[in-house]
């Protein structure tokens, strides 16, 4: 049971999936979450690796006819002859995890909701309490102190740069 959502990530997340393009403080306003812990959980959703991007989402019905606007879409469709549905559903297929589809799609977005963890050393599962390293904007989690302490040795001048880098912007 790596990582688990509570109430202040699905609320976040729901908030988010409305509208990803949401300041912080946007964020906090909406839910009644404190700023720093809205921008604190996001970070996790994005470092545990849930959340993989936030990306417009394109109503692709509004493109006319003969308009390429994903020239690797467009051939897939051409080969099927197609029309615009047709590379629709690919595009839907393509992102499964477009949030569009979220809400009311397969799973529902929940308090509990569990989330796969690898170790960031070894690749292996993270099956019971993660170790967390936190440096920057950043958190690595493991499956033990050894491969914690392995990607500290291993890493260490990468990681101390970006902790000058990320000092410097504050
Ligand atoms: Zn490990």
């Amino acid at each position: 049971m790596p990582f688990q959502l509570d109430n202040y990530d699905v609320l976040i997340l729901h908030s988010l999936l409305k509208d990803g393009r949401k300041s912080f403080r946007e964020i906090s306003r909406e839910t009644g979450i404190t700023t720093p812990t809205v921008k604190a959980r996001f970070s996790r959703l994005v470092n545990v690796g849930f959340i993989k991007s936030v990306s417009p989402i394109l109503n692709l019905e509004l493109i006319e006819k003969g308009n390429t606007l994903r020239p690797e879409l467009d051939k897939k469709h051409n080969k099927i002859n197609g029309n615009s549905e047709v590379s629709e559903n690919d595009n839907k297929k393509n992102n499964k995890l477009d949030s569009t589809q979220q809400p009311d799609g397969k799973f529902k977005l929940r308090k509990g909701l569990k989330i796969k963890l690898d170790c960031e050393f070894c690749g292996g599962p993270v099956s019971a309490e993660p170790h967390v390293f936190k440096f920057a904007n950043y958190e690595r989690f493991f499956c033990c102190n050894g491969c914690m302490s392995g990607y500290k040795q291993k890493y260490a001048g990468r990681i101390e740069s970006i902790k000058r880098k990320f000092a410097g912007i504050e």
